[in-house]
């Protein structure tokens, strides 16, 4: 399976991205931005032209020259979205002929490796602009009309000429997953049955996991790679800390996966330890679920032992009340397709991007039912949400006084998000910033 090659639409604002945009991906519908020309999301869509596919990405508010930390941050993701794209659309606008901005983007468009076709739009009345945009010095010049439909065709049959053909991206293909907790829980023989084969070394005694080794097995067509760990071996001296050789090595573990999967034993106590390692995997933004193995160990089960479980996770690990927990046993094989099943659904959810419309028009009726109680004399107010970034997912959210919003509330937003979009298994991160705006509601 080939992953789609990237086509990404930049411009100054206004040139007309989004109509072009509209018009390759057949979208009726205008994309509807709360406060357009200032910042925008990237709009990313899976489209073909003349059989081949490819994702276009229209990235949005670029170049607003607009000068604010978080806008700027907007823009920067984008222009790194761009940057991964092999091929550019520049649109310029034929009415309004070539500006200091077009010069700008110029500039850093010979920067890039990917070709750059330079699409001369609002070009229906014919009026011969393209010659004076030669300036900007791109070879490829064709005048459209993103409205009319016109010269589009002749474009995209040149873009995905320039095409090439690309295996799957490592990254949205790939899950890297860490099995962590303590020696003897299970994690090999967990390793093991996911596997189904024997490829790593299983044995009753602490610690007999050799180091750390990755495994990459496919599943369902999609690679997986198990970041083993050599365990957490408690020593005497380290106070608990995570201070031990072993427990580096499982921080290590965590910091190159996607998704970690915390395994307790069901018959033991959870430790200190397991703690501060799922709190690292938490403040790291990576996936996080829990997995209480030895299942099959625990006698005269009833309808409430399941629930008695979960109330002591959720009591040990009161940070992460968004982790999901299974109950396993590799001895028998019970539920251990699922750990895999899940850990993809949280690696899938953490790469989800809102629009920002959508975010938008939710938290508007988020607020209109559910206000910030009144803080220090005044009402919170949201103007405008976006979000910046995944893995985790990363809102920013533009408030009149941040002092307005205490930690209660904006973990019900947190929480509001989280039902709207499905986030599963991941931290969602919120940053407020205190903006007055023009033309804010
Ligand atoms: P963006 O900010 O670059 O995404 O620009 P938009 O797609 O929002 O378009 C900006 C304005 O230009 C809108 O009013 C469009 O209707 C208009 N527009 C877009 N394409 C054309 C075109 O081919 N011809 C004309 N005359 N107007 C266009
Ligand atoms: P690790 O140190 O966390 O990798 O743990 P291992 O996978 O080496 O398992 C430690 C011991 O627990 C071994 O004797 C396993 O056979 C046993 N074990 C692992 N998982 C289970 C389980 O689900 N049920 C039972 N009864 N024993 C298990």
């Amino acid at each position: 399976m080939k992953r789609p090659s990237r086509v990404a639409i930049v411009g100054r604002p206004n040139v007309g991205k989004s109509t072009l945009f509209n018009r390759i991906t057949r979208q009726r519908r205008a994309l509807v931005h709360p406060m357009p020309g200032v910042t925008r999301d990237v709009q990313r869509i899976e489209t073909e032209w003349a059989g081949v596919a490819f994702d276009l990405i229209d990235t949005g508010g670029l170049f607003s020259g607009i000068d604010d930390e978080l806008i700027q941050e907007v823009e920067q993701r984008a222009w790194k979205e761009a940057l991964g794209a092999d091929v550019m659309i520049f649109v310029t606008d034929a009415e309004a002929g070539v500006t200091g901005t077009d010069i700008d983007v110029a500039n850093r468009l010979r920067q890039v490796d990917g070709a750059v076709f330079l699409a001369v739009n609002k070009s229906e009345k014919g009026q011969h602009a393209e010659a004076e945009f030669f300036e900007l010095g791109f070879e490829r010049i064709y005048a459209v009309s993103a409205l009319h439909g016109q010269g589009i065709g002749d474009l995209l049959d040149d873009v995905v000429a320039q095409l090439p053909q690309r295996e799957p991206s490592a990254a949205e293909e790939h899950l890297k997953l860490a099995l962590v907790g303590r020696p003897n829980v299970g994690k090999s023989s967990l390793a093991n049955a996911m596997i189904g084969e024997d490829t790593t070394i299983v044995d009753s005694r602490p610690g007999t996991t050799r180091d750390s080794i990755d495994i990459t097995m496919q599943w369902h067509g999609r690679a997986v790679t198990l970041v083993d760990t050599a365990g957490l071996r408690k020593k005497s001296k380290s106070r608990d800390g995570l201070t031990s050789l072993t427990a580096i090595k499982s921080i290590d573990a965590i910091s190159r996966a996607d998704v970690v999967v915390m395994v307790l034993d069901a018959p033991r106590e959870m430790a200190n330890q397991d703690v501060k390692v799922a709190s690292y995997a938490h403040k790291a933004g990576k996936g996080l679920m829990f997995c209480v193995n030895k299942w099959d160990l625990i006698e005269d089960k009833d309808n409430t032992t399941v629930s008695q479980f979960e109330k002591r996770i959720r009591g040990a690990f009161r940070f992460a009340p968004y982790a999901p927990v299974l109950f396993t046993s590799a001895l028998s094989g019970q539920r251990v397709s699922r750990i895999l099943e899940m850990a993809w659904r949280i690696k899938e959810s953490r790469e989800v991007r809102v629009s920002t419309s959508d975010a938008n028009r939710f938290i508007e009726g988020v607020l209109a039912k559910n206000p910030p109680p009144s803080h220090g004399g005044g009402n919170g107010k949201i103007y405008y949400i976006t979000q910046v970034s995944v893995s985790p997912p990363t809102f920013a959210c533009f408030v009149n006084k941040r002092a307005y919003f205490d930690r209660s509330y904006l973990r019900f937003l947190n929480n509001r998000l989280r039902d709207r979009y499905a986030f599963e298994g991941t931290v969602i991160r919120i940053k407020l910033s205190e903006k007055e705006r023009k033309g804010a509601r």
